[in-house]
């Protein structure tokens, strides 16, 4: 199949051609005649499967060949973004499949100044990138209006709920037309995900690429089992075992990524750290350094883990597993990209193995474990498998105090399911759902 063949126009034929895109990918396939025909869509999608050109070209073309010139701080289409550093990937996507055709394209999002931004809607843009809370200011301050709006498109609207934006979202459905057409595009799709689909789209074409909530199966992956304390020792001996070149670090909270960035730039390695803590422009600078291989390392909170296309990483490592199990299909999505192949290392102590059943079950696949010798953890991480179940040793009856104490020591220990004595009754799922809910996390 060719892009000719999807009744593309010629300027974005030229485009996609410049970009060295051959063929439509199988999102792109399906999607770009269904919003060609004006259809709302709920799409499913793998990471890195090229769905930003399966919104944007079909829309692209749309808002060429329909609709009015864009009026006065109006836009004609929205795509909205969880995270600033999305917004600005696909809408430097946007403005690459538009480059020979006569539309405005423009990227809003919080942690900047507003003022630029709204000096900048005032001639209007046909599309409009943003994130939900620096939409809702710019049209609470009248720099925007939207009844303009032809198309609404929500990119990565799982990841849009898990930050905790779905009052900003019910907000921004009250502010749009009626009549418009909507898109959703989510790389995994929860049931809550599906109830809003049922609110917002008006019978919706679904499509769905890839199984759901699989991985990339280009991805190689494993745990490494260690203990919580030795984890950066441990990283810094596969680091230089494995002579890493490039790597991406995902690390749970925002100290965590400052105290491995420190220790790794303490051993002289070019390490840098991007979280919600950090200005905007020092997030992209370090993000652009390590594109372009400045940086060799760079650890990220999950901030950094949705839709960022890094060209050909090889690696990437979880030095701490995800506390929402779908993260780390978004993690490991960094890698593996458009049919290369990439490694995902995770990094597992005892306290995590319930986060390692609960991925082990959304991915419907048991990790391999390799311990690294020399590291091997004292606290043993119990065995899981897809089934989402945790093995785990019944405690021992207390010895009596005066037999010498000693038979506290394994209380509540976590062991292997081949240390169970086979009479008792030792194998219990104590995890089924495969979401950590830990609530709304907070937006900056
Ligand atoms: P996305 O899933 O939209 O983030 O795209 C992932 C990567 O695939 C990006 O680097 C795109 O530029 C690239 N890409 C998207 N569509 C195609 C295509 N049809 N052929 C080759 N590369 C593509």
């Amino acid at each position: 199949m060719t892009f000719a063949s999807l009744g593309l126009i010629e300027p974005l034929l030229r485009a996609l051609e410049t970009l060295g895109y051959q063929n439509p990918t199988p999102v792109q396939a399906q999607a770009i005649p269904a919003v060609l025909a004006g259809r709302d869509l709920m799409a499913a999608a793998q990471t890195g499967t090229g769905k930003t050109a399966g919104f944007a070209v079909p829309l692209l073309q749309l808002l060429t060949m329909e609709g009015p010139k864009v009026a006065a701080n109006s836009a004609r289409a929205l795509i909205l973004c969880p995270t600033r550093e999305l917004a600005e990937q696909v809408h430097a996507s946007v403005a690459e499949y538009a480059q020979h055709l006569p539309l405005t394209t423009y990227a809003v999002y919080g942690g900047v100044s507003i003022n630029p931004q709204m000096m900048k809607l005032r001639k209007g843009v046909d599309i409009l990138v943003a994130t939900p809370g620096r939409l809702i200011d710019l049209f609470r301050q009248n720099a925007l209006k939207l009844n303009q709006l032809q198309t609404l498109v929500l990119d990565e609207a799982d990841r849009m709920l898990d930050l905790g934006f779905s009052e900003e979202l019910a907000n921004i459905y009250r502010m749009l037309p009626k009549k418009r057409q909507t898109l959703l595009f989510s790389a995994t799709f929860s049931d809550d995900i599906r109830l809003l689909a049922g609110q917002i789209l008006n019978d919706p074409l679904s499509i769905e690429v890839s199984p759901r909530n699989v991985a990339a199966n280009t991805v190689k992956q494993w745990v490494v089992p260690v203990d919580k304390k030795r984890k950066p020792e441990l990283f810094v001996h596969l680091m230089r075992k494995g002579r890493w070149k490039q790597v991406l670090v995902f690390a749970k909270t925002r100290n965590g990524v400052d105290a491995l960035v420190d220790k790794l730039q303490g051993l002289g390695v070019n390490a840098d750290g991007i979280h919600g803590d950090k200005p905007q422009a020092t997030r992209q600078r370090a993000l652009d350094r390590f594109k372009s291989s400045d940086v060799q390392i760079l650890v990220a909170t999950d901030v950094a883990a949705r839709g960022l296309d890094i060209e050909d990483l090889p690696l990437v490592v979880n030095f701490d597993l995800p506390i929402v199990a779908e993260d780390y299909i978004h993690r490991i999505g960094r890698t593996g990209r458009a049919g290369n192949t990439g490694e995902a290392i995770s990094l597992v102590c005892a306290d995590e193995v319930n986060m390692l059943s609960a991925i082990e079950m959304l991915t419907r696949q048991t990790l391999t474990r390799k311990t690294e010798p020399d590291f091997e953890p004292e606290h043993r991480v119990p065995e899981t498998d897809a089934s989402g179940q945790v093995v785990k040793k019944p405690k021992k009856p207390k010895k009596p105090k005066a037999s010498g104490g000693g038979g506290k020591r394994n209380l509540g220990k976590w062991v292997d399911s081949g240390d169970a004595a086979p009479s008792e009754p030792s194998i219990k799922p104590v995890r089924k759902v495969p979401v950590f809910n830990t609530g709304p996390r907070k937006k900056k």
